[in-house]
């Protein structure tokens, strides 16, 4: 497992909701608490490792041994509120940082690892996280939610990131469109509804 980088494909797929949970799902989602710490981040979603599942991981300490490790399953939010400007970095594009205005306060409804329901009213750092962690999931990321003019800035370094793909997908190290899409079917096949 590795953390993928715009513009892969799987940055943009919507991940469908998850049916059920398996020794193996416990397994990607250690592996993706350990890819996340040693990346540094806050969160990960399943999208950013290459799968379709309907999952993201966070820890606002970013340090396995601090912090609470929380598993967010078919995520929803609801009743967004006040807006909030802040600055964000994503694992899948390392190195770039934009502001990106969201609702301050928001209510996430969510299924653990062992099935339980959680319910929670967010904000601060927390709140943003789940928010792009969500986009995630859906298949957008955080520059699309900025403003033309900043984005504008990012400009030149997506574009390093995109010839940097193509480079990776000429020798072979990424694979084509179609292969990426049969391995998302298949995944899902196995854990989506
Ligand atoms: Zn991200």
């Amino acid at each position: 497992m590795r953390i993928v980088h715009y513009p892969h494909p799987t940055l943009r797929h919507v991940s469908k909701p998850i049916k059920r949970v398996d020794a193996e799902l416990r397994r990607i989602v250690r592996q993706m608490f350990d890819l996340m710490y040693e990346a540094r981040g806050i969160g990960l979603a399943a999208n950013q490792v290459d799968l379709p599942l309907r999952l993201f991981v966070i820890n606002l300490a970013a340090e396995p041994t601090e912090g609470d490790e929380m598993v967010f399953i078919n995520p929803v939010l609801n009743l967004p509120k006040g807006s909030d400007d802040a600055e964000e970095g994503c694992l899948s594009i390392p190195g770039i940082y934009g502001h990106v205005v969201r609702p301050a306060r928001v209510k996430v409804s969510a299924y653990s690892l062992t099935g339980q329901e959680i319910q929670a009213d967010l904000d601060g750092l927390l709140a943003r996280a789940v928010q792009h962690e969500l986009d995630h999931l859906d298949g957008v990321l955080f520059p699309d939610r900025m403003s033309m003019t900043s984005r504008a800035d990012l400009q030149p370094a997506l574009d390093e990131f995109e010839s940097e793909f193509r480079f990776r997908r000429e020798t072979g190290d990424i694979p084509s469109d179609d292969l990426i899409r049969q391995r998302l079917a298949e995944w899902e096949t196995r854990y989506c509804v």
